[in-house]
């Protein structure tokens, strides 16, 4: 039997009557775009992140891009991103004209190092993007500090850790705005593209609603050049759906992580940090070992799947060579070593004691 990195379909086998009504009534309502579902799960998800506002968008990029619009981020301005993380991160800059500048990452936890965010702020910063790598929260006490120290807007990149928190407040709830994604393989998933920004601001939230919907507050008038990016309404019908599940799918996640780390312990291998500052919501079990690509190959053979998030750091990216050479050593030498095990809320106990026993194998 073949193993995968996630699986989606047995998600909705789960849930599936849940989902099949939530979709037959969207279907019946003829209601497709910017309706009661979007709004509801607005509202819903806004509690549950403990956040002022949200919006939904058309995918976790856009959800990054545009608080970047909203904030009035443009050309000749620079936003402070980790080296080590999505691509998209760093497009949602790119879009605006801004230039992204690249930090380095903590070795342990591989989210932004608060150090090296401070070394990278120039008269030109307008903006910090803090992802939240695979599930847990970078140290938004400090990061939230050195921002506001700056007069610096904040952006958390949520797309990887919906539900985790830090010093008990959600991720999403610290920046000005927190940027989620739905993408089918995210903890909160949508059956197709969707994402989300929560926005402390008011003001910010209108101005969000408008850029998503052609720059228009009232219908055919066009204070601005906008976008169409809309969740729209069956992909808020089935992420309502699955965010009432959510906090038992997440602890489902923690709790594979709980024996991956019982079944790998006292190898060489470099397990998942935790900082103890909140809850880990293992969007990714991530290892590290200098025989990555040995395991890789022995996990191959044995049908099971493995990932390598993230092999190439955004400095090195052939787009991003027009902006020159930084030395970034830890983004380049975790990029090389890095190694995601399968991980979702159904992976059950013989599966992880077969990838684990593959893996002590040869590691
Ligand atoms: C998935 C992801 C995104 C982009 O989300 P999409 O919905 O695929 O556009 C951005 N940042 C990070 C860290 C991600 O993992």
């Amino acid at each position: 039997m073949n193993i995968p990195m996630v699986d989606p379909a047995r998600e909705y086998r789960e849930l599936k009557s849940e989902i099949d009504a939530a979709i037959g009534r969207v279907l019946a309502s003829g209601r497709f775009v910017l309706g009661p579902e979007g709004e509801s799960l607005e509202h819903e998800l806004a509690a549950f992140l403990g956040a002022g506002h949200a919006v939904g968008v058309n995918s976790g990029t856009d959800a990054l891009h545009l608080p970047l619009v909203a904030a009035g981020i443009g050309p000749g301005d620079e936003v402070v991103i980790p080296a080590f993380t999505f691509f998209a991160t760093g497009e949602a800059v790119s879009y605006t004209g801004a230039t992204p500048v690249f930090a380095d990452v903590d070795p342990g936890t591989y989210n932004l190092d608060p150090a090296a965010l401070l070394r990278s702020i120039t008269r030109k910063t307008k903006a910090v993007i803090a992802v939240h790598l695979f599930g847990q929260c970078a140290p938004l006490d400090r990061i939230a500090e050195i921002c506001n120290a700056h007069k610096v807007v904040l952006i958390e990149d949520c797309a990887q850790c919906i539900g985790a928190d830090y010093d008990g407040r959600r991720a999403g709830s610290w920046g000005d705005f927190g940027g989620f994604s739905f993408y089918p393989t995210k903890n909160l998933a949508a059956a197709g593209d969707a994402g989300l920004i929560t926005a402390k601001s008011e003001e910010h939230a209108r101005t969000l609603r408008m850029l998503r919907h052609h720059g228009s507050r009232q219908t055919y008038l066009h204070e601005r050049v906008g976008w169409n990016s809309r969740l729209d309404e069956l992909q808020a019908a089935v992420l309502r759906v699955k965010l009432k599940h959510l906090a038992r799918f997440n602890e489902a996640r923690r709790t594979v992580a709980k024996r991956y780390r019982e079944r790998l312990a006292g190898t060489n291998l470099t397990l998942p940090a935790e900082h103890g500052r909140g809850a880990h919501v293992y969007h990714q079990f991530t290892v590290r070992s200098e025989r990555r690509d040995v395991i890789r190959d022995a996990l191959a053979k044995d049908g099971i799947a493995s990932s390598v998030f993230y092999p190439m750091p955004l400095h090195k990216q052939p787009a991003y060579a027009s902006l020159g050479k930084v030395e970034l050593p830890v983004s380049e030498n975790v990029s090389k070593s890095v190694l995601s095990l399968p991980i979702h809320p159904f992976l059950d106990d013989a599966s992880i004691d077969r990838i684990a026993a593959c893996v002590r194998k040869v590691a």
